[in-house]
């Protein structure tokens, strides 16, 4: 059985591009987050100790911003004006990725996403499935892309 396929921003994309991705976000963060870009912030990030073999977090200086996912994941994608009505289906699409840590998501789980903003919801309303994902694999903007499916017989690290 084959499995549906997931989509996701591709930054590999941005930089074949020679397109700097930060700065292609930096529009979508609210104005709170803009003067926080920079600022010196301390973040769990997990590792694994090498003694134990155990995963352990260890706290380390950031700059905020520095991943905009982290940021748009934490505080600007759950924002109630984070899609507004008025924008335009790619765009949506590209925020819901935004908000959700660029997490790879089938046309369905997309679909779902999108209805849950108003104005949005009635665009993706009227469109058949195919039309969805025909937008999606013909946008050459957004770097949207299929996660390489898994290799059959492939097994999950650890
Ligand atoms: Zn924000």
């Amino acid at each position: 059985m084959a499995e549906e396929p997931r989509f996701f921003i591709d930054l590999d994309r941005f930089q074949k591009q020679n397109r700097d991705f930060k700065v292609f976000v930096q529009s979508r963060i609210c104005p709170e987050c803009l003067e926080r870009i920079g600022e010196e912030v301390e973040e769990r990030r997990p590792t694994v100790d090498p003694q134990s073999g155990r995963v352990v977090f260890q706290t380390v200086k950031v700059r905020y911003g520095e991943d905009p996912f982290e940021c748009f994941l934490t505080h600007c994608g759950r924002l109630d004006d984070f899609i507004p009505p008025s924008t335009p289906l790619l765009e949506a699409i590209f925020r819901v990725f935004l908000a959700n840590g660029n997490r790879p998501l089938t046309l369905d789980e997309i679909r779902q996403e999108l209805e849950v903003w108003p104005g949005v919801a009635e665009k993706v309303r009227a469109l058949a499935p195919e039309a969805l994902e025909r937008i999606i694999r013909s946008d050459d903007y957004y770097g949207f892309a299929e996660v390489a499916p898994v290799e059959e017989g492939a097994t999950a690290a650890g």
